[in-house]
């Protein structure tokens, strides 16, 4: 087995950066542009406390969709696995993220699960607080604890980015909402949703996400347990079937670990009792994964044997 060293994810880097020419950046987020194509970094911290990086670690990106693992552990944390299972599902969906025709379809009105855009404002609408801007300070709280970085913040930019470009997470919404999915304020549920994934993040901060889910849900730094065991599995198996939107199966199949990704070119890769990632690379694919990043988690889980259905 490659030993993990600096060194080898230089190399690994410089492997995977060509698989940005497939992809494209997403300019609806206000700090990106093409230069930021070819930009790709790691950073690994191992559950012995080891950080390894490589790559262009210091890109801070907002956290897209990766918030959505955030938002899951909250609305546990407040409501349980059985009542946010009524609201959402726990099955993967062949559709792209934010698809609405499956809203319809799907017997219940139930998203298929908290992994697509429905699903995730859904489960934000049931996170506890008196309104958005009062829950939203609960998610950073429990983000700056998760990740021991005390000056993640929103980006202003990014909150008036998605909510300029959120015509079709309203219509999400509003539909559940006729449906009876989202019984709360429409309106709160999106801003509060808006907020998430607006939080600015680097690999380190990705990756202590990973590495708390790795090992179980302590405080890294105080050793205080921030939520059940039992919680941290939920959302590490709706990572393993949902987490790469469309291409979750295939993820599963070529990495074999939980991993969640966002259009901002963000993975967060966990491997239980090993150690958590946290991935940026900005060029995205049609399904909204980072490409090169993509192809640096299938080299990592071969040559690190990170696969937890076995290794040859
Ligand atoms: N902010 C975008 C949305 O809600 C993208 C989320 C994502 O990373 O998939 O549609």
């Amino acid at each position: 087995m490659q030993e993990l060293t600096n060194e080898y994810l230089q190399e690994a880097i410089e492997d995977s950066r060509p698989f940005a020419s497939s992809g494209s950046v997403n300019m609806t987020i206000p700090q990106f542009d093409e230069t930021m194509k070819d930009y790709l970094g790691i950073s690994i911290i191992t559950t012995d406390g080891e950080c390894f990086s490589a790559g262009d670690t210091n890109q801070y990106v907002p956290m897209q969709s990766t918030s959505k693992i955030i938002g899951l552990m909250l609305a546990l944390q407040d409501f349980g696995k059985e009542r946010v299972f009524q609201t959402v599902g726990m099955e993967p969906m062949g559709d792209f993220f934010n698809s609405i025709s499956q809203l319809e379809s799907y017997d219940t009105h139930k998203p298929f699960n908290p992994m697509i855009n429905a699903g995730a404002i859904a489960v934000a609408a049931l996170i506890k607080g008196q309104n958005a801007e009062k829950r939203f300070d609960r998610y950073l709280k429990f983000l700056r604890q998760i990740t021991n970085n005390h000056e993640l913040e929103m980006s202003e930019e990014v909150y008036q980015s998605e909510k300029a470009n959120g015509a079709r997470n309203r219509s999400l919404a509003y539909f559940m909402h006729s449906t009876g999915t989202l019984v709360s304020d429409v309106e709160d549920a999106l801003d509060l949703y808006f907020r998430m994934n607006s939080v600015m993040m680097c690999g380190h901060d990705f990756a202590r996400v990973g590495l708390f889910l790795a090992k179980g849900g302590l405080d890294l730094d105080t050793g205080e347990k921030l939520i059940p065991s039992h919680h941290l599995r939920t959302v590490k198996a709706i990572m393993m079937s949902s987490g790469m939107y469309n291409s979750s199966g295939h993820f599963a199949v070529e990495a074999g670990f939980p991993c969640k990704s966002g259009v901002s070119g963000s993975i967060i890769g966990s491997i239980p009792g090993r150690m958590g990632l946290g991935i940026v690379g900005p060029a995205i694919d049609e399904k909204g994964n980072s490409t090169a990043g993509g192809a640096l988690i299938k080299k990592l889980s071969q040559d690190l044997e990170l696969n937890m259905f076995g290794v040859e």
